[in-house]
C-alpha cells in the first residue's frame, strides 16, 4: 500500500508490478467511489506550435485527487478502470467536462482546442460516437476543436470495427491524433488508411534526442532520422506532428528543425488544474488561429 503523501504528491497507490488481489480490488471500488463523487478531474497540459509558439490546444490527463491518498497517477488507475469497464462512464464524465471547459473558453473569446485520450475499451464501444455527438451537442464546442488521442498500440491490435468507428468519429468533424506515436508497428499502407490529422511522437524519441549519458551519440543521430521520416510521413498524409515530453529548449530547437509542427513538454507547460489552465489561457499573448489551422491543413 501506499503511504500518505503531502499535498499534490503523486502517490504510488500500489506497486506498479506487484499488484495484489486485495489492493486491486481495493481499488476497484474506491475508484466506483470516486466517481460517484467526481473526484476524478480534468487537468490541462498546454500544447504550442513550435515555429510561431502560439497556444494551439489543451491535452486532458486525468486526476484522482483522493480524499487521503493525494493525487493518484493515471497510470495506477486508468488499467483498473479499464479492465473493471469503469473507463466507460469514467471516460464519458471527463469529455463532457473536458467540453463543457472548452466551450466556456470559445463563447469567452478564447478558441483553444482541447485533446482528450480515449482508451481501447471506449473504442470498441459502439456508442462511442453517438455518446461524442451527443456531448459536442450539450456543450456547444465547435466539432474541429476537440481531438480524440488513440495509442498506436490500440489502432494497431484491431480492425475493421475499429476502422469504421474512425471512420464515424471523422465524420463528426473531429480531430483524430495517434498517441505515442513510434513505439508500435503500424505500416504506412495501414496508416494511410486511417482518418488521422495528427500524429505524437511518443516522448522515449525527444528524450533520446539530447540524452547523452544513457546513449551513444550515434543514437542520437537515429533518432533525429526517425523524427525526420516520422515528419516526412506526416506530410504525405496531411497530418500535422507533435513531439511529447519535450524537457528542455534543446529538445524544442532540434525538433523545430526536423520539422515538428506542434509541441508539448514540461519545459513549455506542466498539466495544469482548472483554475491555473484558465488564468495561463487568459494571459496567454498568442492563440492560434484555429480557422487559419484548418485553412492549411485543406489547402
Ligand atoms: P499520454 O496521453 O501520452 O500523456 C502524456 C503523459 O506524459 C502525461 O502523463 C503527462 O503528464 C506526461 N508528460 C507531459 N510532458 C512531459 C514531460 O516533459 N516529461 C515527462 N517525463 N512527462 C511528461 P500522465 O498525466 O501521468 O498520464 C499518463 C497516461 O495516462 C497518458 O499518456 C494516457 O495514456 C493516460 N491517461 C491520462 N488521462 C487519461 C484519460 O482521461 N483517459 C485515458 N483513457 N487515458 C488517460
Ligand atoms: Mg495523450
Ligand atoms: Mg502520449
Ligand atoms: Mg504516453
Amino acid at each position: 500500500h501506499a503511504k500518505r503523501s503531502g499535498k499534490g504528491k503523486i502517490a504510488p497507490f500500489v506497486d506498479s508490478l506487484e499488484v495484489t488481489a486485495h489492493s486491486r480490488l481495493e481499488l476497484e471500488i474506491e475508484l466506483r467511489r470516486a466517481l460517484q463523487h467526481e473526484e476524478i478531474e480534468p487537468h490541462f497540459q498546454p500544447i504550442f506550435l513550435l515555429h510561431a509558439h502560439d497556444l494551439l490546444a489543451f491535452e486532458v490527463l486525468a486526476r484522482w485527487k483522493h480524499p487521503e491518498r493525494g493525487f493518484i497517477s493515471p497510470a495506477q488507475f486508468i488499467p483498473v478502470a479499464e479492465e473493471t469497464g469503469l473507463i466507460l462512464p469514467l471516460g464519458m464524465a471527463l469529455l463532457r467536462r473536458s467540453c463543457a471547459t472548452a466551450s466556456t473558453w470559445h463563447r469567452q473569446g478564447f478558441p483553444v482546442g482541447v485533446s482528450v485520450n480515449l482508451s481501447a475499451l471506449q473504442l470498441r464501444d459502439s456508442k462511442l460516437a453517438q455518446q461524442v455527438e451527443q456531448i459536442l451537442k450539450e456543450s456547444g464546442l465547435p466539432a474541429s476543436a476537440l481531438t480524440l488521442e488513440i495509442t498506436e498500440s490500440v489502432l494497431m491490435t484491431d480492425s475493421a470495427q475499429n476502422l469504421a468507428m474512425l471512420d464515424t468519429l471523422s465524420a463528426l468533424g473531429i480531430q483524430l491524433a495517434i498517441d505515442d506515436f513510434g513505439t508500435g508497428y503500424s505500416s504506412m499502407a495501414y496508416l494511410s488508411r486511417l482518418p488521422i490529422q495528427i500524429l505524437k511522437i511518443d516522448r522515449m524519441f525527444v528524450d533520446r534526442l539530447t540524452d547523452h549519458t544513457k546513449t551513444h551519440s550515434r543514437s542520437a543521430r537515429g533518432d533525429k532520422a526517425i523524427i525526420k521520416a516520422v515528419v516526412a510521413l506526416a506530410r504525405s498524409q496531411q497530418m500535422k506532428v507533435t513531439a511529447e515530453g519535450i524537457e528542455n529548449e534543446q529538445q524544442a530547437t532540434l525538433l523545430r528543425q526536423l520539422g515538428c509542427d506542434n509541441g508539448q513538454g514540461y519545459h513549455l507547460g506542466r498539466p495544469m488544474g482548472l483554475a491555473q489552465a484558465d488564468a495561463f489561457l487568459k494571459s496567454y499573448p498568442t492563440l492560434a488561429n484555429q480557422g487559419e489551422l484548418l485553412q492549411r491543413r485543406a489547402a
